[in-house]
């Protein structure tokens, strides 16, 4: 593959496959602004108490933490019970099926630690009102459908479920069946995400992935059946022995399925960071250009078989809620990617689980040991987090309008935070300027805007908003190193 046949696929998109070249670069996904790799060990439990205490003293104002809006809940189940190869999520595997009952245990600790600053009253009748739920890992279905039962109901012992709610679970789809599926819709799982990756045999072998297509299709029709309202699907690209034949017929086979939702995601092989990646073998990893290939390749069967582009990874079919929030401009990012959801608080329970009250993230315990000692000592089991500066504010601000709306307003940002836009960010104009030369944004008297070609490479533009980013990438560059090394890579956090 080349260069020529790249740009083959791409020709009736407005990119080319020089542009994806060039600004389809690793970087941060921004489902946070700072990034996760900025949070810090001198962010712990007592900074995340005074944030929910914050986001208690200010019910009933029309501020940012107030309490009376609803929350947002993730819960990280760690198990898995065989490694894919690929894998960069925080997993423990294991074919100790009891730890799940032990992990429980704890995650009810957590909940019985949160509580008190959660409510007005200690009094256990008072629970506040979730509206959205996901369940993430490692592989929630580790757990059996009676351990899910039961976290369901301690979850529903600590808060009410909004009935117009989103709930949804990551499902390897080696881990349930037809009854299976039925039992997750009648706990009140609404949205369901399957990780496909590839279909093409060979591909699963070399990643330890075995989930033959016929598989895959006949759980999707039963998650239909079950009445799931939503069936999302993760693809990767950049995989061993993945070429354009085979990736071809991967795609042909997901637009068959036709999800609701797609999300494809690039691999990153660094085996140093980590380890499970050590077994795949890099010399039937697709090169650099290949890749570029294999995501034109995507983006050319996504197109037309009807799929709109959300941004950053996704895609949803025409009359799906975030195609819809993408065009009505409503679009809401979070750390579960985009959402139609405004942006609730988020308690993140579970190891390595990340919450953000008002301006402050925090980010719980990564391992088990270090989790349950914290627990133990009666502390919410945080690790590390951030309190976001007022700087940090106004660009978390303007990143999310840009991965979201795909416009800034000078006016709104002047007015809700009193600077002079065009000197505050006299420097990012300027490289705003140079990507306006690429096609990617329009640069207006009151605005600027990402154009329908800047949307593949929105990651490109937030970035020059993103000063730790910049700073870093400025050291580095003194010193006379390469900046990459220290930038996140492109991650998929949720590939199940
Ligand atoms: S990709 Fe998902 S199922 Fe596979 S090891 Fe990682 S977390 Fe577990």
């Amino acid at each position: 593959m080349n260069a020529a046949t790249a740009h083959a696929a791409t020709a009736h998109l407005p990119i080319t496959a020089e542009l994806l070249a060039r600004y389809n670069i690793a970087g941060p996904r921004y489902t946070s602004y700072p990034t996760a790799d900025r949070f810090t060990s001198a962010f712990g439990s007592n900074d995340l108490v005074q944030a929910l205490h914050a986001r208690l003293q200010t019910a009933g104002s029309a501020t940012s933490t107030d309490s009376s809006r609803p929350l947002s809940l993730y819960v990280h189940i760690p198990f898995c019970a065989s490694l894919c190869y690929f894998c960069a999520c925080n997993k423990i595997i294991t074919k100790h099926r009891e730890w799940a009952a032990d992990y429980l245990q704890q995650l009810q600790q957590e909940l019985l630690l949160y509580h008190p600053h959660l409510t007005h009253s200690p009094a256990q009748a008072e629970r506040p009102t979730v509206s959205q739920l996901h369940l993430g890992g490692g592989s929630p279905t580790f757990l059996s459908d009676d351990e899910l039962k039961q976290l369901m109901h301690m979850l529903q012992t600590f808060f009410i479920f909004d009935p117009q709610g989103e709930y949804s679970i990551e499902v390897d789809p080696r881990t349930v069946d037809t009854q299976r599926l039925r039992h997750l819709k009648q706990l009140g799982f609404n949205r369901i995400s399957f990780g496909i990756q590839d279909f093409d045999p060979a591909v699963q072998q070399a990643v330890h992935r075995v989930q033959p297509v016929e598989q895959v299709f006949a759980l999707m029709q039963a998650a239909r059946e079950a009445g799931f309202t939503s069936i999302n699907t993760d693809l990767i690209y950049g995989l061993p022995h993945q070429n354009a034949d085979s990736f071809t017929r991967t795609l042909q086979q997901v637009c068959a399925l036709r999800p609701d939702r797609i999300a494809l995601y690039a691999y990153a092989h660094l085996p140093e960071r980590f380890k499970a990646q050590r077994r795949i073998d890099a010399h039937h990893l697709p090169t650099g250009n290949d890749k570029i290939h294999l995501l034109a390749l995507a983006l050319q069967h996504f197109s037309e078989a009807g799929y709109v582009y959300v941004g950053m990874d996704h895609f949803a079919l025409p009359d799906d809620e975030l195609a819809q929030a993408k065009k009505q401009g409503t679009l809401q990012r979070n750390f579960q990617g985009y959402s139609t959801r405004p942006n609730c608080d988020l308690i993140g329970l579970g190891i390595s689980a990340i919450s953000r009250i008002g301006n402050c993230y925090s980010q719980n315990a990564k391992t088990l040991d270090a989790y349950g000692q914290l627990l133990a000592q009666g502390q919410l089991p945080v690790e590390r987090g951030l309190r976001l500066t007022r700087d940090d504010q106004i660009r978390h601000a303007v990143i999310m309008a840009i991965m979201c709306q795909g416009e800034v307003l000078f006016d709104a940002l002047q007015r809700d935070w009193q600077i002079d836009f065009a000197a505050y960010f006299a420097k990012e104009i300027g490289q705003l300027e140079q990507l306006q030369t690429q096609g990617l944004v329009n640069m207006q008297a009151d605005r600027f805007c990402v154009t329908p070609m800047g949307w593949y490479f929105v990651r490109a533009v937030a970035m020059v908003f993103d000063h730790h980013l910049q700073t870093t990438r400025a050291n580095a560059h003194a010193a006379g190193t390469d900046a990459a090394h220290i930038e996140q890579p492109v991650r998929f956090s949720k590939i199940l």
